[in-house]
């Protein structure tokens, strides 16, 4: 077994493990591999392990490593980076889900840059669960209607809520209030389940606060170089 394979291994174990103490089935949940900063070689190899689900947070790492890994069949890509409005276009074409929906000006841009045989795309609202607007994030007082600006475009569908847990504060407790802003979208679209909620750190916390996505990078894929 390679190093990858096992640490894959274990933390899909972990993974297990928080469900069932969470009273969780295991299946309902979404592992997502974050590959930023490592090479197209790695997501290979994580696709010969079983891996779908990759996610990247720039959109030019994605768009490259999309491209480069056309040939792996099945392989659904997850961007989870702030997105630029002047990037939609190319964030529509190399990402099937995106996470980092934070505000109505980027709405407004992947809905324009909809091509006519495009398909919908599958859109998260990401909350900011801090007091720093700096961090990515709508803050919870305009979360509803932003999440009805996405229902009304034609081209997305909105399907939950995503979210980096604060440094400054235990994450059991930002992950309660999230979902809390998650029941608060399911009543704007009730089938927007989703919470993608959880990294290497607290994805326990996440899974027992109802995430649904978790987004896993150096637990699986071992450190990141310098620039992460
Ligand atoms: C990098 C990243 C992750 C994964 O972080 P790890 O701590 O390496 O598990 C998850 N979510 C987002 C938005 C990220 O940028």
């Amino acid at each position: 077994m390679t190093e990858l394979a096992q640490r894959l291994a274990e933390v899909d174990a972990r993974i297990a493990a928080a469900a069932r103490s969470a009273g969780r089935d295991p299946a309902e949940l979404t592992r997502i591999v974050v590959t930023k900063f490592h090479p197209v070689a790695l997501v290979r190899e994580l696709h010969g392990l079983g891996v779908k689900d990759v996610g990247e947070n720039r959109q030019q790492e994605l768009t490259a490593k999309r491209d480069e890994a056309a040939g792996l069949a099945g392989l659904v890509w997850h961007f989870v980076g702030q997105a630029q409005t002047n990037k939609a276009r190319a964030i529509r074409r190399a990402a099937d889900v995106v996470h980092s929906v934070d505000r109505a000006r980027l709405v407004d841009a992947l809905e324009s840059a909809a091509e006519p045989d495009d398909g919908t795309l599958d859109v998260l609202v990401q909350i900011n669960l801090t007091d720093d607007p700096g961090r990515g994030g709508v803050q919870p007082s305009e979360l509803e209607p932003l999440a009805e600006r996405v229902v009304s475009a034609a081209t997305l569908r909105l399907r939950g809520v995503m979210a980096v847990a604060p440094l400054d504060e235990p994450p059991a407790a930002a992950f309660e209030r999230l979902a809390g802003y998650a029941a608060q979208v399911r009543r704007i679209a009730p089938d927007a389940a989703w919470i993608s909620a959880g990294m290497t750190a607290d994805f326990a916390e996440a899974i027992a606060c109802g995430a649904t996505h978790l987004r896993i990078g150096t637990a699986i894929t071992g450190p990141r170089d310098s620039r992460a």
